[in-house]
């Protein structure tokens, strides 16, 4: 793991093992291999450098379209309802890439929560493409409050749980894409 100081640098790390980990989970790999750091590690540096950037709109819409109509948290199809991945009450904002489904009962039980912490308290690693939307929205938010190069011990109070970013991802055989199975295109 490399040197980890500012927002921006922890950001970029996540979203650069995410791309490593949905690499191998949707080639079906059972471990990481050379070609997935390699991924990683060529992502991580062009984030950095401002070569490479998070993914397009276009694809998140088109997902959007391929992932079920289920509860982000447990996958039930019942009593659903639209939540905020990041808290609106927190700073959320109110558009699409912010919203997802929830069943009433992940909703209570979740309720203040942030969704990060909430897979934390469970014991669970999110599923790779809401932690995807998760990222991009904290990215989208660290660069307009230009928060990108502070460092780490000196963020201000934020709408999304900037200690739940992973840095460090499971073995793609433990990983899953969302709580319910979905085909994914490359
Ligand atoms: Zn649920």
């Amino acid at each position: 793991m490399p040197e980890i100081n500012t927002i921006g640098e922890l950001l970029h790390w996540s979203y650069a093992n995410l791309a490593m980990a949905h690499a191998a989970v949707t080639a079906k790999a059972e471990k990481y291999g050379r070609t997935h750091f390699m991924i990683r590690a060529r992502l991580y540096a062009g984030l950095n450098k401002q070569t490479m950037n998070i993914g397009s709109i276009v694809d998140d819409e088109r997902l959007k379209m391929i992932l079920p109509q289920a509860c982000c948290y447990c996958g039930s199809r019942d009593h659903l309802s639209a939540d905020h991945l990041i808290s609106k009450k927190n700073g959320g904002a109110d558009t699409g890439d912010n919203l997802v489904w929830a069943c009433r009962s992940c909703n209570s039980s979740k309720y203040a929560h942030d969704v990060l912490e909430w897979f934390a308290k469970e014991n669970q690693f999110p599923p790779l493409l809401m932690l995807r939307r998760y990222l991009k929205l904290a990215i989208e938010i660290s660069h307009a409050r230009n928060l990108m190069d502070v460092p780490i011990s000196m963020a201000p109070e934020l709408p999304f749980a900037l200690s739940a970013i992973p840095t460090q991802f499971p073995q793609p055989a433990e990983l899953r894409l969302w709580v319910v199975d979905v085909e994914v295109g490359a």
